[in-house]
């Protein structure tokens, strides 16, 4: 019943409803037929006494619900004694038939199509036939003079008709009321489904869908009063951590709250609409030739945005990148212009963020496959295409697998594979890396936890880390996180970090790092020997590792400038306490030469490549079931 449609919850209510009032209009007739019997006399008497007795018969089928047999029943049975009324006296000019029409207007409200042209048809014929027997004399008709009796009669017959009609045009006035209402309910709920179609739930804001309608009317609105339409791509700058660590909640209070200061510099026409997740667009008529007005209001929008958020009872900051383009000398349609204004925000993220910048056609042929490759990044994050690899570290002396470094890898449609240093780096300059580097660490803690439960406990795995990564403080969070979910010990897990991360940036990296490492976490300091090679900040920065990089440790066998150096490096560090380790050891001889001169740890091609998972998984176990006082480790 549910499911059912409005209209056939309508219909059967009708025909519920026309059997009682049938019910009720043939009750109504019978009584008023019952009084006309009292007046009456001789053969007009026994006519109306029949015409009660079929009357009771149809009120009888009424009530047991049957409206179309129960309307048959009455409106035949009136019009046969009708009939039979006016038969017996003045034929066609009987007061019988003053009933007729009531008859007709009954048959049309409560009948069918069936019952009432047959009613009609019935009635014309009879008329007709009367006069005809008149005119022929075949039937004299027989006109009494009036009685009292007759008042009795013309009044029943119009009473009942009048009210009965009365009664069964309420029910259609009133279902007709229904229907309207009906209708006006379907009008609300479709308006109401348009415009959730239309809208974003959360702020309420016009979407991406409805916003391209809204850009053809505001290019129109722009076009006839000679203006150019901005359009406006506005991308918070670190909404994300904010999300991750405060909680879905806490973001989506700070969107609404975000969205109404915005929502106080515009003027009546223009546009604002969520474009997803944490980007706005923004379409604002202006000047034809001058950026004056966009570029104050974009300054305004930075700084609605930067100012701080109270959430939860906690003081939150972010900022917001701009990048703008104009309708029509940056595009006419709605795409290309969003493209346009996203090219010039990305421009603004990378020249440092919360400012804006406008969409220039240099900025097109330059950063177009930048550009491109950043958006493909971001999908590939948000579909999960990004793998980890690893790669073995074993012990020099012993040939133990400890560990692994979780090397991204980012597979391709076609099989091939991009390696990070073609995207790193992109990552990087556009602050991407904080979300990237973020998956790294969750995902390599719930790989080194799967790899623990396998019973492989020794095991740790070392994670990559940019300086980019400690710009928006949240990188001990996320660390956090991850430990958190996977259940890792804080031991289990390295952070590799390069030696120009600790040179360039002062105390809030060293803050940073400290904290990480009262977790119990240890860092590394990856590709030594390329930087400045200060070995007084190593101290400074708790670093457990130091990883010689592999440009010295591939020559080694080849040039002997090489050697001094690393036998060096790896005496500076047992000097320090630190645990040295080679990466890139691709033969034997390496390998030996490494070990003589008392290195710690290797990792390189010489052992195994990076690798999936599960070949990762594989090796370990095939690693635990050889022989450890085996000199010459595993391959
Ligand atoms: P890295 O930290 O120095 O990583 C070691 C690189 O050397 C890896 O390259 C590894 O595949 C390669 N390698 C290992 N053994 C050998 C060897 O015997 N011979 C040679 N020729 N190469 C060897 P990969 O995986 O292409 O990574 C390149 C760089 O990208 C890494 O250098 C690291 O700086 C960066 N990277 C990789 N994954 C991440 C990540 O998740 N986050 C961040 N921020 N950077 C990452
Ligand atoms: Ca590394
Ligand atoms: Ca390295």
């Amino acid at each position: 019943m549910s499911n059912e449609s409005p209209a056939v919850v309508s219909s059967s209510a009708l025909t519920a409803l026309s059997a009682t009032r049938l019910l009720q209009v043939i009750t109504f007739t019978l009584v008023g037929l019952l009084v006309a019997m009292w007046v009456a006399t001789g053969t007009t008497q026994t006519i109306l006494f029949f015409g009660c007795t079929g009357l009771t018969m149809a009120s009888w089928v009424a009530y047991r619900g049957h409206a179309t047999a129960a309307a048959f029943l009455f409106l035949w049975t009136i019009t046969l004694m009708l009939s039979a009324l006016a038969y017996l006296s003045a034929g066609i000019r009987d007061l019988a038939v003053l009933g007729y029409p009531g008859l007709l207007v009954l048959a049309a409200i409560v009948g069918s199509g069936r019952l009432l042209f047959s009613l009609l048809f019935f009635i014309v014929g009879y008329c007709s036939l009367l006069a005809y027997w008149a005119i022929t004399g075949v039937l004299v008709p027989v006109i009494p003079p009036v009685e009292a009796k007759h008042v009795v009669f013309t009044n029943v017959i119009l009473l009942v008709t009048g009210f009965s009609v009365f009664l069964l045009f309420g029910d259609v006035r009133r279902l007709m009321g229904s229907l309207e209402a009906e209708n006006a309910r379907v009008r609300k709920t479709q308006a109401a489904i348009a415009r959730l179609a239309n809208h974003d739930q959360l702020t309420d804001l016009p979407n991406r869908r409805y916003c391209e309608e809204l850009f053809v009317r505001a290019q129109n609105r722009s076009q006839q009063q000679h203006q150019r339409l901005a359009v406006l791509f506005l991308d918070l700058d670190n909404f994300k951590p904010v999300n991750d660590s405060l909680g879905h909640s806490a973001g989506d209070l700070l969107l609404q709250q975000l969205v109404l200061r915005l929502q106080s510099l515009l003027r009546p026409h223009d546009v604002l609409c969520r474009f997803g997740g944490d980007e706005f667009l923004l379409l604002v008529a202006t000047d034809a030739h001058s950026d004056d007005a966009i570029m104050q209001l974009s300054e305004q929008l930075i700084k609605k945005t930067t100012k701080p958020f109270f959430i939860s009872q906690m003081q939150v900051e972010i900022s917001a990148s701009i990048g703008i383009a104009f309708a029509p000398e940056h595009g006419t349609e709605f795409t290309a212009l969003c493209r346009h204004a996203d090219m010039a925000m990305y421009k603004a993220k990378q020249d440092g963020r919360n400012t804006y910048r406008f969409f220039h056609p240099d900025l097109d042929r330059i950063n177009i496959d930048k550009f491109n490759m950043l958006q493909s990044m971001r999908q590939a994050l948000k579909d999960r295409r990004f793998e980890l690899y690893y790669q073995p570290k074993l012990d020099i002396e012993d040939g133990r697998v400890i560990g692994a470094e979780a090397l991204i890898r980012w597979p391709q449609r076609d099989g091939s594979f991009i390696y990070p240093d073609q995207f790193i780096p992109l990552a990087e300059s556009s602050g991407f890396i904080s979300e990237l580097g973020a998956w790294v660490i969750q995902e390599a803690c719930a790989a080194c936890a799967r790899w623990q439960e396998l019973g492989l406990t020794e095991v740790t795995v070392a994670v990559n880390v940019s300086y980019v990564q400690f710009r928006d403080g949240l990188l001990e969070q996320h660390v956090r996180q991850a430990l958190q979910d996977s259940k890792l010990a804080a031991t289990a897990l390295e952070l590799e970090l390069t030696e120009s991360l600790l040179i360039g940036e002062g105390d809030t990296i060293q803050q940073q790092l400290h904290s990480i490492h009262q977790l119990g976490c240890t860092l590394a300091i990856d590709d030594f020997g390329t930087g400045y090679s200060n070995l007084g900040y190593l101290r400074r920065f708790n670093a457990t590792r130091l990883k010689i990089d592999k440009s010295f440790i591939s020559s080694l066998c080849v040039s002997s400038r090489d050697q001094p150096l690393v036998h060096a490096i790896i005496q500076l560090a047992n000097s320090l306490g630190l645990v040295s380790v080679a990466e890139g050891i691709e033969d034997e001889a390496t390998l030996l030469q490494l070990r003589a001169m008392g290195c710690n740890e290797g990792q390189g091609y010489y052992w195994a490549k990076p690798m999936p998972e599960a070949d990762f998984i594989a090796y370990l176990q095939k690693g635990a079931a050889i022989n450890r006082a085996d000199v010459i480790p595993i391959r």
